[in-house]
């Protein structure tokens, strides 16, 4: 199954953590608090504390705390 970049629709690798293309998580977050989000989510996946259903959310989440945290 292809996944998409939830802002401007292209192909995403289907293993990524999050549903944004690099691009578009860079514009959004700012690099390294996109690679920060990618990590967190990586750990998060590993320790299988996440389902496929709530990444996104779970990523925004994540940026949220990361900003004002
Ligand atoms: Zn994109």
């Amino acid at each position: 199954m292809v996944k998409h970049c939830i802002y401007c629709k292209c192909e995403i690798d289907q293993n990524s953590v999050v549903d944004v293309c690099a691009r578009c998580g860079y514009a959004v977050w700012g690099e390294k608090m996109f690679q920060a989000i990618i990590e967190n989510m990586e750990g998060a996946r590993k320790t299988g504390s996440l389902d496929q259903g709530s990444i996104s959310t779970a990523s925004f989440k994540v940026a949220d705390k990361l900003k004002y945290g």
